[in-house]
Order: structure tokens, then sequence, then C-alpha cells
């Protein structure tokens, strides 16, 4: 049946300010009032929508459209997430040495081999559509140190009235992630800055305040938009649906806690979810605030799942908005894994079922095997893998003494063209250079 409510409108975690289309929530990213959007409403599922078996994107089309009734005609929906998310997501169960009922629901087979690519490739082409009813060109800026990095200039390239300009510190990023940041793309800038991360951000926040920059119609492509939050609901419901679960617990490994909130969005929709852990690597403010702790959020330390080490996790602030504390920390368990225990996670794994998992695929295979060993719970479990292994080769070799597959895609970034332009870590240097190319 053809659902006929409308479209959830969005309304600031900060509660000032009007509620919003999902338009205009897509294309401002952040609040008038600083605040996160966050949905008025949460559209139902549907029993079927996880009980009977479908492709990923015909699954995508029919819960995507009770979020977009009304602003995004279902025939553009359907080609926007037939073209998004064109990639398969196996559902991979463990087998032997105690890994009965923990399955992996591997997001990496996208372009860029993180699951950022759901959400970053769905973006693009919503804000490409929004676009094509106005005669204007929008720049995504961003500064990277891996995944998004990539995942954006990739989702992003070759729309015809997007262009991305991407910063990446020189030196300070992984020869895999420079290849995924400077391989050449259409409608792709990208520049090596002589710094370091920080300087990278502080570049762009000064860009965004800077009048000679408005005219590029700057906008922004981080975890916070609402249009990477909503597809990053979809897979949980895949997952239930392929593994035939009545009910599971499924672990999540977080950083900026964007692809948690998808699931609680979904679960807030009817997904059966009995719980969600949490898997933070040393940066545990998150595990700490669900333990019964004061919340409190301190800078990162770096770690070998450094997509990961975030201090301050940006959608805390919309988890805090959707459940009240006493909710959240009944459905949501943390725990914390440190990089020893990394290590040791994906040793076990390997000797134990043959599986190579990525760093930060193994701290939340972790805190799997703890939470079964201290509750008795057999299951099931479902635990989101982030990244692929191959991205991340010294770790596996460190941990494993092998090294890992690489995918035909990531192989293929070798042969290709790349380009990155040098520059210096200030903004007169990233003006001088853009405005000349214009
Ligand atoms: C971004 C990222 C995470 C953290 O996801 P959040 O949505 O920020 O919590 C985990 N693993 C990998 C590989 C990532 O790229």
């Amino acid at each position: 049946m053809a659902s006929t409510q409308p479209a959830p409108r969005y309304v600031s975690t900060r509660g000032t300010g009007e509620a919003v289309s999902f338009q205009q929530a897509l294309m401002t990213g952040l609040a008038p009032d600083g605040g996160l959007y966050i949905p008025d409403r949460i559209p139902a599922l549907d029993p079927a929508d996880w009980q009977e078996p479908e492709r990923f994107a015909n699954l995508a089309r029919r819960v995507l459209a009770r979020w977009l009734e009304g602003e995004v005609p279902r025939e553009a929906l359907a080609a926007i997430l037939d073209d998004a998310l064109s990639f398969p997501v196996p559902l991979v169960p463990l087998e032997g040495g105690g890994w009965d009922g923990v399955f992996v629901l591997e997001l990496f087979h996208g372009p860029t081999l993180s699951f950022k690519d759901f959400g970053a490739r769905t973006m693009a082409r919503l804000m490409q559509h929004f676009l094509e009813d106005r005669a204007e060109t929008l720049t995504i800026l961003v500064a990277t140190s891996g995944d998004t990095g990539s995942a954006v200039a990739d989702g992003f390239a070759g729309q015809e009235q997007i262009r991305v300009v991407l910063l990446y510190p020189k030196g300070q990023v992984s020869p895999v992630q420079e290849r995924q940041l400077i391989a050449v793309r259409p409608g792709v800038h990208t520049y090596a800055v002589a710094g370091t991360f920080d300087d990278c951000q502080r570049m762009v926040k000064a860009a965004f305040a800077d009048e000679d920059f408005a005219t590029l119609k700057l906008s922004s492509a981080n975890s916070i938009n609402v249009g990477r939050l909503l597809p990053q609901m979809l897979y949980y419901i895949w997952a239930v649906e392929q593994g035939g679960f009545d009910e599971v617990t499924i672990c999540v490994p977080c950083g900026n806690l964007g692809n948690l909130t998808g699931g609680v969005i979904a679960a807030l929709g009817g997904l059966p979810v009995r719980q969600f852990l949490a898997a933070n690597n040393a940066n545990d403010g998150f595990a700490r605030y669900l333990r019964g702790e004061a919340v409190d959020f301190v800078d990162s330390v770096r770690t070998i799942s450094n997509a990961m080490d975030v201090g301050v996790p940006s959608n805390f602030e919309r988890l805090t908005a959707l459940l009240d504390d006493e909710t959240m920390r009944r459905m949501i368990i943390g725990d914390r894994v440190d990089d020893a225990g990394t290590l040791a996670s994906m040793r076990r794994i390997y000797e134990a079922t043959g599986y190579v998992a990525d760093p930060h695929t193994a701290v939340g295979l972790e805190v799997v095997r703890r939470h079964r060993a201290a509750t008795g719970d057999d299951g099931p479990f479902i635990v989101l893998s982030t990244a692929h292994p191959a991205k991340f080769p010294e770790t596996v070799t460190q941990a494993l003494g092998i090294e890992p597959v690489r995918p035909e895609r990531l192989a293929a970034l070798w042969h290709k063209d790349t380009h990155a332009t040098p520059l210096a870590a200030n903004l007169d240097a990233l003006k001088a250079d853009l405005f000349s190319d214009v």
C-alpha cells in the first residue's frame, strides 16, 4: 500500500526555530540555532519490510518513500537509490570457535570500502536532485583525515551542479587513504596541505566565515547531515530480513554516532532490535555515559581504529533528543576496547574462524565476545563491519602476519591518474588557488 502520510519535517535539537522540509535540512546541514535536525515524527516500518525478502534497493525505496513523500517524486527516488546503493550488502555468519550465532554485516562493498559510501552517495544524489530546479552550483568543502574524504569525493564526483574541494594533510594519511583521495575524479579538486588535519579543519571553518567564499555557495557533507543519516537505517532492516531473525542484538563500532543513530531510528520505527551494543575504542566517553557516568567528553586520542577517534561525538546531541537517559541506557550497552584488545580480537577471530576483520570491526566483535561471556546470551548478534580490511594493510599484517586481499576496485586505484595541488596551510593560499581557477 502506498503511504499517503506527509513526510516528517525537521526540527532543531535545541528546540528553537520552525520545522523545515527535508530539502531545507539537507541543503543547510546545521539548524540556524546551531542544533542538529531531527524528524518531528518517525514513520512506522511495516513488518513486511524485514519479513519478506527483496532487493536492497527496493527495500530502500519503500522505506525512504515514507520519509520523502511529497518531497522527492517516487520515480526520481527510485532512480537515486538504484544508482547510489548498487553494491552488495552481505550478512556473513561466523562459524566455529564459539562464534556461532554471530553475523557480520559487511557494509564495505561500496566504491571506497567503508560504510560511509551509503550516506555520501545517497546524499550527493539527493542534493543534485534538488539543485536541478535551481540554476545553482554548490561547492562541498571538506577537510579529511580518512574515510569521509574519499567517500565524499567519490560519492559526489560527476554530479553536475556540485563540485568538491578536499583538503588533506600531506604525509599524514596512510598510503591507501592517500590513493583514494588523489585519484582524479570529475568535479573534485584535492589539495595536499602542508600541515596537520587540524590546520585543514581550521581552513574549512575560516572559509565558511569568509565573505569571498560566499560566491561559491559552500556546503558541507559532514556526519550530522540528515542526507547521510536516513540511508544509514536501511541496512539494519536489511540485516534482520537476511538473517530471518525474530529479534537480534546489534553491535555498532562508534565514532560520531551517526551509524548508531540510524539504527536507533529504525528501532523506534519498529524494527525488532533487542539491544544495541555501542563499541568504542580508547575514545570511550559514550560508553562511560551509558554505564551511568555523567557526560564527560574529552579530546580524542589516536588509535589503530582511527575512524572512531572522536572525542566529542556530534550525534550525541541527536540521540539525547530522540531518547531520554533512562531509555538510552536500557536500549544501548557500551563497552571499550583498546588497541591491544583490538589486535588480540583480530587474531582470535582469524584463528577461530578464518575471518579477516578490519580494526574497527574487530572492536565490535570483541564487545560481542565479552557481552556473551558476561551474560550467557547466545544471540543472535549482528556486528556492523564498517570498513574493508584492505584499507588497513599494515594493521592486518601486524595482527595476523598475512596481507589482506586487495579487492579489484582498490587495486585499480594504482592504475588511475592522480592529482593533488600542494597548498600552504592558510586560507589565503586556498583563496588564491581556488579563485584563479574559477
Ligand atoms: C566513520 C567510521 C566509523 C564511525 O562511524 P560514526 O557514524 O561516526 O559513529 C566507524 N568505522 C569506520 C570504518 C568509519 O569510517
